[in-house]
């Protein structure tokens, strides 16, 4: 063995150890009901403020910015042995898995001084405000409008809609419309939005799962300064796309290792309750579709190790996450029968929860429609519709 392959194995062992001595140790997250959504909210911030003293949130971030600097390669050890010893999903996943790559691409060095460290500490939660209501798929089509003001600032006024955590959000990432969307960069610009200004009106909206996980977001005259731009006037698609890459190839890093400890409870209870052979074959596909995903992670991880920026194939990455995670919270939902929904107990119910929060795994990020049509398009070359 080499000697670069030998001290990446004991880097891996090192930070295994450390994170099952975390969770060991940690009094963990109190199985909240959903209603509860502010309550289990706080309690997910101090985990991931735990998780964060002991350098286990953002491994791979460069030391001056929260991390340790070690490779993706290595880092990612830390979200599979999180994800198999039974830890909750890090509560500011949209700044630290979804937004970060883009900031660290677009926004400066002192602003990244000041933003990441509490970042992945939760201190900070971070939401993304890119979808409006006649604006998902075709974020292009996007009407809010930010317009320069003779004090050299951007005026910015209209509506957003399911912002993740933006109630209690401190920093948002905003996409607004400064130019016409026939022009050539499509007329966007990305702004860093100061969640506390004057002219932010955030409103909860309450899920199926009973929780108000996103909001919508009314924008009245809120100005914000020059400085809060990121990258060029008219130049935020590259940032969305830099984002929306993140949000479908590199965040399925850490939510492949929890759909992989569902699928090992599913297995372990459908060993011992002998189910019936249509049954059986869900068990097989979902089984299929991890083993699936387990290989996109890998040759994901790779790609990242070695510096290669992640491109439209990220789309591939998001539909097999996407399956896996509806075939495991399916097959756990059918192995419950109808205890599924009857049960009171919410011990029993995290497994309707989890099945009901699957059916936003093919629509966040881009629809798994979306995903095709990259898949079409940008990787096979065939002619667009
Ligand atoms: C849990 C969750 C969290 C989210 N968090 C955020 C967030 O933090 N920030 C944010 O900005 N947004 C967020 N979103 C919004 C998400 O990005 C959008 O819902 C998504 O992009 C789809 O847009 P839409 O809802 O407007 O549906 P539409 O775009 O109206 O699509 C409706 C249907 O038409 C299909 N469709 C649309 N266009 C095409 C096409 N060209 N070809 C084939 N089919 C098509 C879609 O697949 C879908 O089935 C979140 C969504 C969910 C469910």
């Amino acid at each position: 063995m080499s000697q670069g392959r030998r001290d990446s194995a004991e880097i891996r062992t090192q930070l295994i150890r450390e994170v099952e001595t975390f969770l060991a140790g940690d009094p963990g997250v109190a199985n909240l009901p959903e209603e509860s959504s502010d309550d289990r909210f706080m309690e997910l911030v101090q985990f991931q403020r735990r998780l964060n003293e002991k350098g286990l949130v953002v491994p791979a971030w460069p030391t001056d910015l929260g991390g340790r600097g070690i490779d993706v390669s290595d880092a990612s050890v830390v979200s599979k042995a999180l994800g198999r010893g039974g830890a909750p999903e890090l509560i500011n996943f949209v700044g630290t898995e979804v937004l970060a790559p883009a900031l660290f691409k677009f926004a400066a060095k002192e602003d990244l001084v000041r933003w990441m460290p509490p970042m992945a500490s939760a201190e900070e939660i971070w939401c993304q405000m890119f979808s409006e209501p006649d604006a998902g798929s075709d974020l292009t089509s996007l009407r809010t409008k930010a317009e320069w003001t003779t004090r050299g600032t951007w005026k910015v006024s209209g509506q957003k809609v399911w912002s993740t955590w933006a109630q209690f959000a401190r920093w948002g990432l905003l996409l607004a419309r400064t130019g016409i969307a026939e022009s050539r960069h499509r007329g966007i610009t990305a702004f860093v939005v100061d969640m506390h200004s004057d002219g932010v009106d955030v409103r909860p909206l309450r899920t199926m799962t009973g929780s108000s996980e996103f909001s919508e977001v009314y924008l009245d005259d809120l100005e914000i300064p020059d400085r809060s731009r990121i990258g060029e006037v008219d130049g935020g698609w590259t940032v969305a796309l830099s984002v929306l890459n993140a949000e479908r190839g590199p965040y399925a890093i850490r939510r492949a290792a929890l759909i992989e400890r569902s699928l090992t409870l599913a297995l372990k209870k459908s060993a011992t309750s002998n189910p019936d052979p249509l049954l059986r074959q869900e068990v097989v596909r979902a089984y299929i579709g991890c083993r699936l995903l387990e290989h996109r992670i890998e040759a994901l991880v790779d790609q990242l190790s070695n510096g290669v920026t992640v491109g439209p194939e990220s789309a591939l990455t998001k539909l097999m996450m996407t399956n896996a995670e509806q075939q495991v919270s399916a097959l756990r939902g059918a192995l419950d029968g109808a205890r599924l929904m009857a049960d009171g107990d919410h011990s029993q119910s995290t497994v309707a929860d989890e099945y009901l929060y699957s059916r936003a795994a093919s629509i966040y990020g881009g629809s798994s429609e979306i995903q095709r049509n990259v898949i079409g398009e940008r990787l096979l070359g065939l002619p667009r519709e």
